[in-house]
């Protein structure tokens, strides 16, 4: 076969790894890999580079990803999508590797419905594609983020303070809440929590006047302002309060292994699932296993409430 591979909306550590895993393992297989630069906007303006195994030599454990990745909001127009379906036939490529999240995967159905025989990888910090258990990128996204908040402990305990910490997540609160699990937070605030202020707002003031030290509150992007938040904290709780938002330091750094584990699997997945003339699905890790679903499923599908992490929550925090 002759397999094209692009990455596509926001970058996601492991990217790299799974560019990789999709080359090496078309190559094994006796295919031509084409790598395409830029995402969507690159394949249209014909940005695309045959790629021999030294191509994806020593990327692996970077960040980013090589190819980069662009945003083309074009490509929801079918005049758009042709002159990519051109260029494919152009270099007379079968297939794509599409590694991005819902709206790449939405690019890659489109381009199934076209004829192009595609595959969807979910690469993406936020966790927020319902049908793998996990994204790549995040499990180094959340090992970024924890780093931060210690960090931020150290000094709110030192100061005895109130620290907000604002995760990213789009609007997928699981960075919030492995994050906040991991760090010993205090509060834990999410799409799937909501944010009652009031309660908070009492709950830190009966924190201060029993004489804990300190608080850390994370939570989700998209949910609040949290500078604001910090001051209406300051002048009811008693604590002194600071608002940090981590902002894009979670996007980059070198991969997590599990990350790189799962870029691996399902890079050779998604080649394995061409061979066999599959098309129009997204790979992913359903209880550990290599799991494909129709794109068209997986971008309708709901995660399922995160019932048991957020009782240990209530239960020790
Ligand atoms: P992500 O893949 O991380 O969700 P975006 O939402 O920015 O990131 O989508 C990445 C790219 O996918 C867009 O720039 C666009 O080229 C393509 N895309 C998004 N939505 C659509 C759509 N409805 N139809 C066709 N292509 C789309």
């Amino acid at each position: 076969m002759r397999i094209g591979v692009l990455t596509s909306g926001g970058d996601a550590p492991g990217m790299n790894a799974c560019i990789r895993a999709v080359v090496r393992a078309a190559l094994a297989s006796g295919d031509q890999v084409f790598g395409i630069y830029d995402g969507y906007r690159g394949l249209v303006e014909g940005k695309l580079v045959e790629f021999t195994r030294k191509d994806v030599s020593e990327i692996l454990n970077y960040g980013g990803t090589i190819l980069g990745t662009a945003r083309l909001p074009e490509f929801q127009y079918e005049a758009v999508r042709k002159l990519a379906v051109d260029q494919l036939k152009k270099y007379d490529i079968d297939a794509l590797v599409c590694i991005g999240g819902d709206g790449t995967y939405t690019g890659a159905l489109r381009l199934h419905e076209m004829g192009i025989k595609t595959i969807g990888v979910p690469g993406t910090i936020d966790n927020d594609i319902a049908s793998s258990d996990y994204t790549i990128g995040f499990s180094t996204a959340l090992n970024t983020a924890c780093e931060a908040i210690d960090k931020l402990r150290d000094t709110s305990s030192s100061h005895q303070r109130c620290s907000i910490i604002e995760v990213m997540g789009r609007h997928c609160g699981d960075l919030a809440l492995y994050s906040g699990i991991c760090c010993g937070a205090e509060y834990i605030i999410t799409n799937e929590t909501g944010l009652d202020k009031e309660k908070l707002l009492k709950s830190l003031k009966e924190n201060r006047l029993n004489g804990r030290r300190h608080a850390i509150v994370v939570i989700s992007e998209n949910i609040t302002d949290v500078y604001q938040l910090a001051k209406e904290v300051e002048s009811y709780s008693g604590y002194e309060c600071r608002a940090t938002i981590l902002g894009y330091i979670q996007r980059g750094g070198n991969p997590t292994p599990e990350d790189r584990l799962l870029a691996a699997r399902l890079g050779k997945y998604a080649v394995d699932l061409l061979h066999e003339g599959t098309s129009g699905v997204a790979v992913g890790v359903v209880d550990n296993k290599l799991k494909a679903t129709p794109i068209e499923e997986a971008l309708t599908m709901v995660s399922e409430p995160n019932v048991e992490l957020n009782k240990l929550v209530q239960k020790i925090s």
